[in-house]
């Protein structure tokens, strides 16, 4: 079963392999900018930006293929070979034992989200003693990668620093503009309607930037804004005790709306809202799925960084806002 198939079953398109077959070879062509590799397209994006036409960036995940299993495949290795930077988001999220053994010790890899951990370890979601990777997720904490990648870049090519800089500060400025806008844009939803539930535990960072009120941040209190069947990774089974928490959770929380994710398969949410039924109450799933670990499509086009996280703020507001 390909990947392109399993993107019409689940319902939320996804990159076909013949144009990222010929990326990868395009990339391949040595010319004089930098070769940035980088492992999801949600840093391939902002690195293209702060680089401009000094870097070539590709991203070695695509589509909806899943980061926290994602195994190298044939053709990988010549890439991260040929590569003259790698930027991966580390924290345990690129957990593949075939990528991750190249990622670790590698003199030409960098781990973005390690270095913030590094100087600010209080940012950080800690769930069942796992630090939750899916930092992209709140607008200003991703932003934090900017410096980083500009250093890296600089590094490299130090010639063009001053493009790398100013191009960094264009993108800072853009970001948490965007962050503010969708502060606002949550406000605006009703405290008691504002709980999210999706397929895998990717939304913390996003609860606790958008959907929380300011006094439950002094506690663990936001917690309970967000919940999810599955947990830091979408590969676990469901276990009877996993699903009765999600219906205690729906039923405590009146919550009427749960959403899918593109790339995780949507049995466990089916699961979920069917025994709902049986217990009598009403759940109703999301007819637009949310983008967790991959970028996705709008109207036919591929999203940026800041537009598939504009793209899930617009489906859980509406959604929200509607539910009862
Ligand atoms: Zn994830």
């Amino acid at each position: 079963l390909s990947w392109a198939i399993l993107g019409l079953l689940w319902g939320c398109g996804s990159d076909s392999s013949d144009s990222s077959m010929s990326k990868r070879r395009q990339w391949m062509v040595p010319n004089d900018k930098i070769k940035v590799l980088t492992t999801i397209s949600m840093i391939q994006d902002i690195v293209q930006q702060i680089g401009g036409e000094h870097v070539e960036v590709l991203s070695l995940i695509t589509g909806e293929l899943d980061p926290h299993s994602y195994q190298l495949v044939k053709g990988d290795g010549e890439l991260l070979a040929f590569a003259d930077l790698i930027i991966y988001n580390g924290l345990g999220l690129e957990h593949g034992p075939s990528l991750q053994k190249f990622l670790l010790g590698n003199s030409k890899a960098i781990a973005v989200g390690d270095q913030i951990m590094r100087t600010s370890p209080e940012l950080f979601i800690v769930t069942q003693s796992q630090i939750d990777p899916h930092i992209w997720m709140d607008i200003s904490l991703w932003n934090r990668i900017i410096p980083i990648v500009v250093e890296a870049l600089t590094a490299k090519d130090p010639s063009h620093a001053k493009d790398f800089e100013e191009n960094g500060l264009a993108v800072q400025k853009k970001m948490l503009a965007a962050h503010e806008s969708i502060r606002s844009q949550m406000e605006r939803i009703p405290s008691e309607k504002r709980y999210l539930v999706t397929s895998h535990d990717s939304f913390h960072y996003f609860t606790k930037a958008y959907l929380t009120d300011n006094q439950e941040l002094e506690t663990e209190a936001w917690r309970s804004r967000c919940a999810a069947p599955e947990g830091l990774s979408p590969e676990s089974e469901l276990s009877t005790s996993d699903i009765h928490h999600i219906i205690e959770h729906l039923q405590k929380y009146t919550v009427r709306v749960v959403f899918t994710e593109s790339n995780v398969s949507r049995d466990s949410i089916r699961k979920i809202v069917a025994i709902g039924k049986e217990k009598g109450f009403s759940i109703q799933i999301a007819k637009d799925c949310l983008y967790a670990d991959s970028m996705g499509h709008a109207n036919g086009k591929e999203l940026d960084y800041l537009g598939m996280i504009q793209h899930n703020a617009s489906v859980i507001a509406g959604h929200l806002e509607a539910s009862e």
